[in-house]
């Protein structure tokens, strides 16, 4: 069986003639069942470019993309949409909520639109997870950065979705709660079974991923099993010092 998200040689390719940019030259990658992976890489090496594919927001110009098992090269922009919803949960770095919506209207809101009526039981549980039991008629400008973002998760949990694809979650937390939304993400892998694939610059951030792959000018260079924020911060510098020199000469 693939892996819930499988790449196979993806390319991307922005623009044509002599403007083109290749963002992504050849990614191939299964992102196992039940993993929490990390995706790092220098600064325009191609990671929004990966998940924005990976999630079906993006089309590659070559390659094929399967979530749980389906190739989004045969979809159309209705069937994409449908199995998004039907997989796949989205944690952004600037929440995304929805300011009118309680945030247990929030939590819901993915499965409203897909037409599904939410297990209530299992949404009181996902906001008790997160810490937000006592929110729950809040609205999001009533509540800190962090706690949005717990709301965003307990969204992503809602839906038990295969699939959650979050980008530069932690992005705008205080490293405290960074933590904490960290924590609740790999218990989210581990506990759920769900595949979480992350992009972040934050090495510590990494560290609480099961494994982390790094992205040079659109490819996959190396990978690393067992991350901690000391051997994540050492690998990006390598990558880094060998990009430079590769570009002074
Ligand atoms: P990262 O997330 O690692 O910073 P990106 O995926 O955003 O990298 O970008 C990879 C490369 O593709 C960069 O050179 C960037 O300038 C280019 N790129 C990204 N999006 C576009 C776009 N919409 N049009 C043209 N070039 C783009």
């Amino acid at each position: 069986m693939s892996a819930p998200v499988q790449l196979t040689d993806i390319r991307k390719v922005y623009g044509t003639g002599p403007s083109a940019v290749t963002a992504l030259a050849g990614v191939t990658y299964g992102f196992e069942a039940g993993t929490f992976t990390a995706v790092m890489g220098p600064s325009g090496s191609g990671k929004s470019t990966l998940l924005h594919c990976a999630a079906g927001l993006d089309s590659p110009t070559s390659g094929d993309v399967q979530l749980s098992g389906q190739s989004l090269r045969t979809l159309d922009e209705t069937a994409l949409t449908e199995l998004r919803r039907e997989y796949v949960a989205f944690v952004f770095q600037s929440f995304n909520l929805m300011p009118a919506l309680t945030v247990r209207q929030n939590v819901v809101l993915p499965l409203t639109l897909a037409g599904k009526s939410p297990d209530e039981a299992w949404v009181s549980e996902v906001i008790q997870r997160v810490g937000l039991g006592e929110r729950v008629r809040h609205r999001p400008s009533e509540l800190s950065g962090g706690q949005q973002q717990r709301v965003a998760i307990a969204r992503a949990l809602a839906g038990r979705t295969a699939i959650t694809f979050a980008d530069e979650p932690t992005g705008a937390l205080d490293t405290v709660t960074a933590l904490e939304v960290l924590a609740l993400l790999r218990n989210q892998s581990r506990a759920l079974g769900q595949t979480i694939v992350m992009v972040t610059h934050d090495p510590v951030a990494a560290s609480y991923a099961d494994r982390v792959v790094f992205l040079v000018d659109g490819r996959i260079v190396s990978e690393s099993p067992h991350p901690t924020a000391e051997n994540v911060a050492a690998e990006l510098a390598r990558l880094s010092a060998g990009r430079l020199s590769r570009s002074e000469s």
